[in-house]
């Protein structure tokens, strides 16, 4: 059966890393499609090796976008998407993720089905946009990634009601380590607190941001360190995991005194 895996989290808190880099593992003996659900559109950078013309930008041009248009080829042979966003400070945020499911759809790239889908979503923000890839016929499962940081983990209890309402299924919390005082023990008793666990750690890591420059993911440029190893395993884990739960997200003061706990 193919996965249809969602990941969330708060800008710049890694999701795009993390998205490429599993894509870049299952890439070995899968076919997989990555689509950057972010407006920053830079989930398949580090696949592709350049920034790619976004959904919402070929639709600009061109009324008819085919396949062909809006979909590009990476490492790994990973085909990759970006919806692409407003210019800063104009218009709706979300509309680039409804429009290119929508296109994507038209063009029957669902249908062909590949063994692994990865949408990759911006979630600090109420957007009814960013909550589309959710709904039943999109991702089946949903990973939230964080820091032990306090806006993170708000981040992360706010997109777990997002996925309590709409009844989707979350399969873990990754922990991508920002290096802070006691983090696993926080994010390990944040993902307790709502009914969830920790399904893979990634360690903080120099390797990251000089693959980025790079245009290129930690499994291509450094393949055989420890950073490619550990998301590997998050690969591995991802794709074993079948435990799932509807998430129950902690109300405003429950949260607060979570956190208190650990200072
Ligand atoms: P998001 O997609 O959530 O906005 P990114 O994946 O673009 O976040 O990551 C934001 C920045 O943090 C990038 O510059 C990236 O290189 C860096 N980064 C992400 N994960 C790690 C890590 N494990 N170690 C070091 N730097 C990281
Ligand atoms: Fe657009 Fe709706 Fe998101 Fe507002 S909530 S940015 S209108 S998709
Ligand atoms: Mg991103």
């Amino acid at each position: 059966k193919s996965k249809h895996i969602a990941i969330y989290g708060k800008g710049g808190i890694g999701k795009s890393t993390t998205v490429s880099n599993l894509a870049a593992s299952y890439s070995a003996d899968k076919d997989v499609l990555v689509i950057g659900c972010d407006p920053k559109a830079d989930t398949t950078r580090t696949l592709v090796g350049r920034r790619i013309p976004t959904i919402l930008d070929i639709l600009k041009e061109k009324r008819d976008a085919q396949e062909e248009d809006v979909l590009f080829p990476g490492y790994g042979g990973v085909m990759c998407v970006e919806s692409g966003g407003p210019e800063p400070g104009v218009g709706c945020a979300g509309r680039g993720v409804i429009v290119a499911m929508k296109l994507l759809e038209n063009l029957e790239v669902f249908s062909r089905d590949p063994d692994v889908i990865i949408y990759d979503v911006l979630g600090d923000v109420v957007c009814g946009g960013f909550a589309v890839p959710l709904r039943e016929d999109y991702a089946d499962e949903v990973y939230i990634v964080t820091s032990g940081e306090y806006m993170a983990l708000y981040a992360a209890n706010n997109i777990s009601k997002g996925i309590k309402k709409l009844k989707s299924n979350l399969g873990g919390i990754i922990c991508n380590c920002r290096g802070i005082h006691r983090e696993l023990e926080i994010v390990e008793e944040f993902a307790h607190q709502i009914g969830s666990k920790v399904i893979g750690v990634i360690p903080r890591s120099e390797l990251v941001q000089q693959s980025e420059i790079h245009a290129k993911t930690v499994l291509e440029k450094f393949p055989e360190s420890e950073q490619a190893q550990k998301y590997r395993e998050l690969s591995k884990a991802v794709l074993e995991n079948d435990d799932f739960v509807i998430p129950q997200p902690m109300d405003a003061d429950e949260f607060d005194e979570f956190f208190r706990g650990f200072q």
